[in-house]
């Protein structure tokens, strides 16, 4: 976008799959912003922690302050008047006051920009997401690459057995896989007899130890499959 002139507004989304490069891609225009001198501001959702709770960092380890909001209503509240840039990670997680809020940005002549994963475990459409999509001015599709077979990955594949639609994570419970490689039921799964997977344990946190089996039990399946291709 570099066209607009003066003080319009404008909304950028940039998705894509768990691995693609979202937060790289969010943080790389945000510094350019700044190195202009730009007003910036950047939020992100308090539900993701998992590496810092004041700046974003990516999988590759680059890293911008941030502020954190529990949701899309807090990030109009907090964005300063004179702010020129919004920068906005994991969006997916802020619910549909997010459209509201973008819109209001753009509107008051504010570059917004927006990175969040665009499909969730089972590969449907991630709301607020599509319609966020369907509001921007400039829309960036990142793609992974698929680990099982290494063609263009549009999809998060989640390792372990959980219907919850968010379970905050990373390297181990998710990872980048094609359409073709990319298997929904494996979320959706129950552990199959015999492997160890303990239940009505009150000792254990719930999730934490299907967790970490089904995604050794699947890592170790992965290995057994990849083998033939190899020799
Ligand atoms: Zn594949």
């Amino acid at each position: 976008m570099n066209f607009a002139k003066g003080s319009l507004g404008w909304i950028e989304v940039v998705c894509g799959p768990m691995f693609s490069g979202k937060s790289e891609e969010l943080i790389r225009r945000l510094r350019r912003a700044e190195i202009a001198r730009q007003r910036v501001q950047i939020f992100k959702p308090v539900i993701d922690q998992r590496y810092s709770d004041n700046h974003i960092v990516s999988h590759s380890e680059l890293r911008i302050r941030s502020e954190s909001v529990k949701d899309a209503s807090e990030v109009a509240a907090k964005v300063d008047l004179r702010t020129e840039v919004v920068g906005i990670d994991e969006a997916q997680f802020l619910g549909e006051p997010l459209l509201e809020a973008a819109t209001k940005l753009a509107n008051l002549g504010k570059r917004v920009i927006v990175a969040g994963l665009d499909t969730d475990f089972l590969g449907r459409p991630f709301e607020p997401m599509p319609r966020l999509l369907a509001m921007a001015e400039e829309i960036t599709k990142l793609l992974a690459i698929c680990v099982r077979c290494g063609n263009p990955a549009v999809h998060t594949q989640r390792l372990f057995a959980s219907e919850d639609l968010i379970v905050v994570g990373a390297e181990g419970m998710y990872e980048a896989r094609c359409r073709r490689c990319f298997d929904a039921q494996l979320a959706l799964q129950k552990p199959a007899e015999g492997e160890t997977v303990p239940t009505g344990d009150d000792n254990r946190r719930p999730a934490a130890r299907p967790t970490a089996s089904a995604t050794v039990a699947d890592k170790a399946a992965a290995q057994t499959a990849g083998e033939p291709g190899k020799s």
